[in-house]
């Protein structure tokens, strides 16, 4: 004899459990027309098998979600240039003495340890110095508006 519980597959995808006494329509769609998958004794075996039935899909459709996801960061240039603007920006930070100063030259030190070729210093700061971020204290100094840390 087969079990009391079946679970079933409906042609919308979904799987649901039902008493194999009753018709079987689909508790998402409402369809009539599934296949059963298998049978249980249990009704709490059953709502495991229904659970364990329909997470691979959602599964499938959330790592299909991330892989867009990483593949439109990829494609993104934005992305780049955002690690990038954090690394000129750590770069600053590493090149202010402890007196909130940063020089063209510290900067240009920093950016030869870190192996920074571009862009040069100059246009690290000017940019900085646009963006509101460093401000100019005399020819060859600026220092930080705003600390972030
Ligand atoms: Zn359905």
């Amino acid at each position: 004899m087969s079990g009391e519980w079946q679970l079933r597959r409906c042609e919308c995808g979904h799987a649901f459990g039902c008493n194999a006494a009753n018709s079987a329509s689909c508790t998402r769609c409402g369809s009539l027309r599934s296949i059963s998958i298998s049978n249980f004794e249990d009704s709490r075996q059953l709502s495991v098998a229904v659970s364990n039935a329909n997470l691979p899909r959602e599964i499938s459709q959330e790592i299909a979600n991330r892989m867009m996801l990483k593949d439109n960061l990829t494609v993104d240039s934005s992305q780049n240039s955002g690690n990038f603007r954090s690394k000129s920006i750590q770069a600053m930070h590493d090149a202010t003495d402890h007196r909130g100063i940063l020089t063209i030259s510290s900067l240009d030190r920093e950016l030869t340890k870190k192996g920074i070729c571009e862009p040069s210093s100059e246009h690290m700061i000017g940019q900085a110095e646009m963006e509101g971020i460093l401000l100019r204290n005399d020819g060859d100094s600026w220092s930080w508006l705003q600390q972030s840390s």
